[in-house]
This record gives structure tokens, C-alpha cells and sequence, in this order.
């Protein structure tokens, strides 16, 4: 049983005993606060705690509305006062889990010491007969509080008054009241056993009620908690599979389940040689890519005095074989988790894994595994996606194919794991000289192709010769020795629309022309196809080739 169950307990057995003292010691009529001191403080505490237990909701506050009848009817004015008013307030503070939004806890608050005021005030200035003196307090007090809540709704500019909430409020209002009035009543008239079992079955059914209710509220968290689990894995199962993509969708779906003050992904190296890769986010949660960097502690946090170590915890992701994918790492301030979450992120934690390593399989399927570079098939995706863009928008996409110069010279004679170790190299300078929406792939054995979008044919032939002069810069040895491999790449450009085609195979085959006559030229060069048999190099020099009127085949125009 929960706390807040066992103070309701308790306020329902105070009630049910303190009827039964006054049943006992007490006699007929109202008596003075003075006189019985005990009793005011006995329906006191029980109306407190019942109102603060709220084991029905707003019923929890009607059940401080029993306690105040039976003391207006025993007790007098001054004590109804003192437990309408302790019994409300107790009501605004609730404690109970579903708390009604502090407005309306206020609301329920003014009214009833309203109310209580009210009924108090008028009730001593008139001197009427028991029976009259309780259906005027029950007037009272019922009227009094629809007709501030009316009065609220109306103030707060509603213009439809939702009837139903203040018969709601009336009839729990009224019930509760005149099972305090009956529970008075009862223990006036009958003896002290039967007084006593009446009490205790009343108390005995309020605390299964009460208990059951908190049951049944604690199995919605949990039923609501596994329903979010459940739309988390539909998510992260329909994730797009981009490597780049599972830092975010990650952190999206552990912030579903715990509340985090730093997330940090590390994703273990692919490839031998390679270093780990990170992403982290602090409180403001913008990702970065590096190790994640926190304060040594939690903030301080108002009105908790005591300062606390960060509560750390650490999950690694696979796909259920022996290596580890990645480590997801979380630190939470241990004030401010429910002692649920850390076990939904544990079930959370298989499906991160399978993102991860679908993720994971969908970049192996795109990668030349020797360069990394992407493989031929995302290049001819890419291309068709960027001409279509082109065609829309009439923005410039260009097409550079690099093939390495001699290099079946450079493993004839130096050997076929040195050709490898340059592929590499030339792959990184390729890549490094691009921005991030550009894709170098590796087209075949020693030829990469890029695809740049935006940016003009002369613009594009300065970065292909920049790439040309650093590539012939690469200092790749070719042994033990100090030899170094002699690389050089040439590249042909074709622009489009700057050259007229339908298809985006056309470009890449006006690109290839572009390439041979590159390596014609002599090799070490890059030309930009102007169309028409005519090629530019990087100096600006126009070259026209004797072949011209054969050069762009009549296919494509046919
Ligand atoms: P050119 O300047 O005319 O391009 O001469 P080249 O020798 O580069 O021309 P060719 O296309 O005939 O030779 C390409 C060579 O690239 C053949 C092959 O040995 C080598 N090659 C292709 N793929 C790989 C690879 O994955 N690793 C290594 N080491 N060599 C490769
Ligand atoms: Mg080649
Ligand atoms: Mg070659």
C-alpha cells in the first residue's frame, strides 16, 4: 500500500473514530469549540488528510466535505470554520499522483472557504430546529459553491457554461455532505457497537476503494509508459537507415522515456585504423560531434539545498551478436527521474540496437569498403536525383570523372597493396575537397566520380585542378624505402545545362570524352566539356579535337 493510501486510510478510521467518541461522550445540540477541543482536531486532521489523499479525484475533496458536516452539526460555527478552511487548503496542496492543475486547485480552495464562511456565519445568526439547521447548511453550502463556480465561469468570459460540471460539483458536493450529515446522525441515535460497525464497514470500503483506485491509476502509468515503448520501436523500425540520422533519432526516442541532462553516442570504428565516432548533447540538447562535456555535477535547483552526483547510465547497443555497435551514455540528475524510467530505457534498449545496426548494413551496402567512398550505384541514384533537380530548377549540376594515370604501371611495379594504400589516400584527397552535400564514389577500379551541384563549369574545373595538384602532391611510399608512388589523376567535366543532353547516363558519357581527351592531352590535366568537340582546360585554353563533329555521338540527339 502507498503512502498516500495508507494517510487516506487513516483519515477515513480518524473520521469513523472520532464519530464514535462523540457518540459516546458526547450529548444532543452543538457544542462549543472550546468544549471539545479533541473532536475539532480529530475531524481536523481526518478532513485534511482525506482532501489531501484525493483518493477519487475531486472526490477526495468531497470527502472533506463530510467531515465539515458532521462538525457544523456537533461542533458549531468556529470549528466548521476551522475544518472547512484546513480541509480545503489540504485539498490545494494534494499530494495525490493525478493532481489537478494548481488553478483549479485554487479555485477549489476559494470556494469552499467561501462557502464555509457563508454557511458559518449565517448558521449562527439564525437559531432554527437541528432538522432546519441541516437542509440550511446543505442549501448552503451546495448553492453557495454552484453559484461561485458559475460566477468564475462567467467572470473568466465563457461563453458556454459546461452545466454538467457544475452538476458534477453539486452532487458530489451534496452526497458527501449528507453522508458526513447521516454519519452525525447515526452516531446521535444508535449505540456505541452499532455506531462502531458502522464506522469501521464505512472505513473498511473507503479503504479498498481508495486502493483500488490507486491501482488502477498506477496500471494507466504503466499501461501509458509500454504504449510509448511501443510507438518508440514502430519509430525507430521505420527510421530512415542513414548512419547521420541515428544520433538524433536516439536521442528523440530516449527523451520519450528519461529525462536527460547529457546524451552521448559513441559509435565503435568500422574499420581498423579508424577512431571512434560521437555524438553528445548537453542540457540545450544541440548535437555535436565530439565527446560530450558536462559540468562535474548537476545544477543546483531551487529550494534543494542538497547538491547531488549525476546519475550515469550506460547502455551498449548491438545487434544481438558479440561485437558492440555503439554506447549509448546518459546522465540524469537523480532528483528529477521516476524510478520507472531507468527500466523502460533498458527495454528501449534492443531497438536502438537494431537501429543502429540497420543503419550500420545500409551504409556497408552504399560503401566501397577499400576507400569509403560511396559504391558506383549511389553515385548513379545521386545523379539521377541532382538532374532532375537540375532540370526543375535550372541550377548547374556537374558530373568529374577522375581516373588515376598509369596506375596499372604503379602496381605492376611496386605491387597491388601499394596501388591499394594510393587508392586510399587519393580517395581521402578527393573527399576532403568537397562540401557535404557533394558525393565522390569510386566508379571502378581506379576511377572515382563526383557529382557537385550548384556550381558553374569553370567554377567546377577549379576544384577538379585543385584536386588534380594535390593528388600529384600525395606523398604515398611505395616501401620501406623512401621511394615514393608517382600519382597523378586526370578528370573529365561535363556541366549541365551548360551541355545540352536528356539523360543523366548522357552527361556522365560527355564527362568520359572530356576524360580521354584529358588523357590524350598527355595526362595531369583536367577538361571541362564545352560541347560541340570543344574542351577547356584549367588555364582557360580552348581545345578542339580534329574529330569534332564526331565527338558528341548522334544517338543523343536523336
Ligand atoms: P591510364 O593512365 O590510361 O588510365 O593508365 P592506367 O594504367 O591507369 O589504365 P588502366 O585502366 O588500363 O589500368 C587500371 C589499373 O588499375 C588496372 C588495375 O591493375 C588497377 N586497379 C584497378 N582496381 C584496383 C584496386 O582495387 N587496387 C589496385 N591496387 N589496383 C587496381
Ligand atoms: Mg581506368
Ligand atoms: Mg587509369
Amino acid at each position: 500500500m502507498s503512502p498516500s493510501s495508507r494517510y487516506g486510510s487513516l483519515a477515513l478510521l480518524a473520521a469513523a473514530v472520532s464519530g464514535v467518541a462523540w457518540s459516546f461522550f458526547g450529548a444532543p445540540g452543538p457544542r462549543g469549540i472550546e468544549e471539545s477541543p479533541l473532536l475539532v482536531i480529530a475531524f481536523l486532521v481526518a478532513g485534511i488528510l482525506a482532501a489531501r489523499h484525493r483518493p477519487w479525484g475531486r472526490l477526495g475533496l468531497g470527502i472533506g466535505a463530510a467531515m465539515v458536516a458532521p462538525v457544523a452539526l456537533l461542533l458549531g460555527p468556529a470549528a466548521t470554520l476551522v475544518v472547512a478552511v484546513g480541509t480545503s487548503a489540504s485539498g490545494f496542496l494534494g499530494s495525490g499522483r493525478r493532481q489537478q492543475p494548481r488553478s483549479r486547485r485554487l479555485d477549489d480552495l476559494t470556494r469552499h472557504t467561501l462557502v464555509a464562511s457563508l454557511v458559518v456565519s449565517l448558521d449562527a445568526a439564525v437559531a432554527v430546529s437541528p432538522q432546519a439547521r441541516t437542509l440550511l447548511i446543505l442549501i448552503l453550502w451546495t448553492g453557495g459553491l454552484v453559484s461561485i463556480q458559475l460566477l468564475q465561469q462567467r467572470l473568466a468570459g465563457r461563453q458556454q457554461i459546461e452545466t454538467w460540471r457544475l452538476v458534477l460539483a453539486a452532487l458530489i458536493e451534496t452526497v458527501a455532505l449528507a453522508t458526513g450529515m447521516v454519519l452525525a446522525a447515526v452516531a446521535q441515535g444508535v449505540t456505541v457497537e452499532a455506531s462502531l460497525a458502522l464506522a469501521i464497514a464505512l472505513a473498511t470500503l473507503a479503504v479498498e476503494a481508495s486502493r483500488q483506485s490507486r491501482l488502477r491509476e498506477q496500471a494507466e502509468i504503466r499501461v501509458r509508459a509500454f504504449e510509448r515503448l511501443g510507438r518508440a520501436g514502430r519509430r525507430l523500425v521505420t527510421q530512415p537507415s542513414e548512419v547521420g540520422g541515428v544520433a538524433p533519432a536516439l536521442y528523440r526516442e530516449c527523451r520519450q522515456v528519461l529525462r536527460f541532462d547529457g546524451f552521448e553516442l559513441e559509435l565503435v570504428p568500422r574499420r581498423s585504423g579508424d577512431a571512434s565516432e560521437f555524438w553528445s548533447a548537453g542540457p540545450d540538447g544541440r548535437l555535436h560531434n565530439q565527446p560530450l562535456e558536462l559540468p562535474e555535477r548537476p545544477p543546483m535547483r531551487p529550494r534543494v539545498p542538497r547538491r547531488v552526483e549525476w546519475q550515469r547510465f550506460e547502455h551498449r547497443l548491438d545487434a544481438g551478436g558479440v561485437d558492440a555497435l555503439a554506447y549509448l551514455r546518459l546522465w540524469c540528475d537523480p532528483r528529477r527521474i521516476s524510478p520507472d524510467s531507468e527500466e523502460l530505457l533498458q527495454q528501449l534498449v534492443p531497438q536502438l540496437g537494431g537501429m543502429v545496426y540497420r543503419a550500420l548494413l545500409g551504409e556497408q551496402a552504399r560503401t566501397d569498403p577499400l576507400t569509403g567512398t560511396a559504391l558506383r550505384r549511389v553515385f548513379d541514384t545521386r545523379l539521377e536525383e541532382a538532374f532532375a533537380r537540375s532540370r526543375s530548377s535550372g541550377d548547374p549540376v556537374a558530373i568529374v570523372l577522375c581516373d588515376l594515370d598509369f596506375f596499372k604501371r604503379v602496381n605492376d611495379t611496386y605491387g597491388h597493396a601499394a596501388g591499394d594504400r594510393a587508392l586510399v589516400a587519393v580517395a581521402s584527397v578527393l573527399s576532403s575537397g568537397l562540401r557535404e552535400s557533394d558525393l565522390c564514389s569510386r566508379y571502378g577500379g581506379e576511377e572515382f566520380a563526383l557529382v557537385l551541384e550548384g556550381l558553374e563549369g569553370q567554377r567546377v574545373l577549379e576544384v577538379a585542378d585543385q584536386i588534380r595538384q594535390r593528388v600529384e602532391a600525395l606523398e604515398v611510399p611505395a616501401d620501406e624505402t623512401d621511394t615514393l608512388l608517382p600519382l597523378t589523376l586526370s578528370a573529365g567535366i561535363a556541366v549541365y545545362p551548360e551541355v545540352h543532353c536528356h539523360r543523366p547516363e548522357e552527361l556522365t558519357e560527355l564527362a568520359d570524352i572530356a576524360l580521354y581527351e584529358a588523357k590524350n592531352l598527355g595526362r595531369n590535366g583536367c577538361l571541362l566539356y564545352r560541347g560541340s568537340g570543344r574542351f577547356q582546360d584549367a588555364r582557360g585554353r580552348v581545345i578542339e579535337t580534329r574529330e569534332a563533329g564526331q565527338v558528341e555521338a548522334p544517338h543523343f540527339f536523336a
